[in-house]
């Protein structure tokens, strides 16, 4: 789908996956003018494809793209267009319990623009892929290492939208990480360097004596769908649930840790390191952590009834 600055998106078309064509002087490979989205697809037992909280990811694109500069597709045609994807790619919907279909909608200035402006027209494509797990360890824990020097994202910038930059952000401490052994990295805020923000992908929750804590939504981490999700599972549940600043020593004496989002669903946390110390948290999901991954995915796959009205069925 292609839309005029300051216009609107009109219908778009299916189309093979493929390269394409893109002016060297596109507004999202000069000035980053780019965001994406990402959902999963499910098979159940009948066939029925369930998809989860579409609209949420549509809403949040259409935030974005209000702070990138950028029109945007409305909540109805992201939904539609989803939808039309997955279904023209149903075959690639991996069976129960062997994965899922990954969904990444794609947003980008594409028209040419040298002065830096926003781009004169955009893009909005779909295109998904079959995955398995997100980390190797697959619901194994996870061992993540504190960064105190680099950082995702600052007040005022662009940390709470999904663009494409907060992700080239990332890759030094991520891989720096990944080449000294461990999972992921978890960021620091950073105006005290104390307070827990995110990891590169996904958010994070501390659990201690049954109460859950998670960094509050300042703009400066990502408005998470799952983690929005289980917060709601968690107060359904009984669980005391609170979204406030979460300091690195909180990590401590924390009883569990683990994190959330579309690809890592929830994943344990088994050790954090924080200036050279190791925290280990166990080797497998804790109490709490167990209940609300089994809540959520039995709902995401359609194994237990969705009294949340949370999934969209297509056939
Ligand atoms: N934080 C970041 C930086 C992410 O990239 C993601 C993945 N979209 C998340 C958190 C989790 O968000 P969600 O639960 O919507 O996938």
């Amino acid at each position: 789908m292609k839309c005029a600055q300051g216009g609107s998106f009109s219908k778009g078309e299916l189309q093979r996956f493929g390269n394409i064509e893109l002016s060297p002087s596109a507004g999202v490979l000069n000035y980053g003018q780019g965001l994406f989205e990402g959902l999963k697809a499910y098979r159940k037992e009948d066939g029925t494809i369930l998809l989860f909280r579409p609209e949420e990811n549509a809403l949040r694109m259409r935030l974005g793209a209000e702070r990138m500069c950028m029109p945007s597709p409305t909540v109805e045609q992201f939904v539609e267009a989803v939808k039309a994807t997955v279904l023209a790619n149903k075959r690639w919907v991996p069976p129960p319990g062997k994965g899922s279909l990954y969904i990444r909608p794609l947003l980008m200035g594409s028209g040419a623009v040298l002065g830096l402006a926003p781009a004169p027209e955009y893009t909005f494509l779909i295109y998904v892929s079959p995955v398995g797990n997100y980390f190797k360890e697959g619901v194994a824990p996870i061992n993540l290492i504190v960064e105190h020097e680099l950082h995702r994202a600052t007040p005022g910038g662009t940390g709470g939208v999904k663009t494409i930059g907060n992700y080239a952000a990332v890759l030094k401490a991520q891989s720096a990480a990944k080449a000294k052994g461990y999972s992921d990295v978890l960021y620091l805020d950073c105006v005290h360097k104390r307070y827990l923000e995110e990891v590169s992908s996904c958010n994070i929750f501390v659990v201690k004596d049954n109460v859950i804590s998670t960094p509050a939504i300042k703009g400066t981490i990502l408005p998470g769908i799952t983690r929005k999700s289980i917060i709601d599972v968690a107060r359904s549940e009984g669980l005391q649930v609170e979204e406030r600043q979460v300091a690195v020593e909180d990590l401590l004496d924390a009883d569990e840790v683990f994190c959330t989002g579309t690809a890592v669903v929830v994943s344990p946390v088994g050790s954090i390191t924080y200036l050279g110390k190791r925290v280990c948290y166990g080797d497998g999901f804790g109490a709490v952590s167990e209940k609300l991954y089994s809540v959520l995915t039995r709902l995401q796959m359609g194994l237990s009834e969705d009294k949340m009205d949370w999934t969209v069925e297509l056939r």
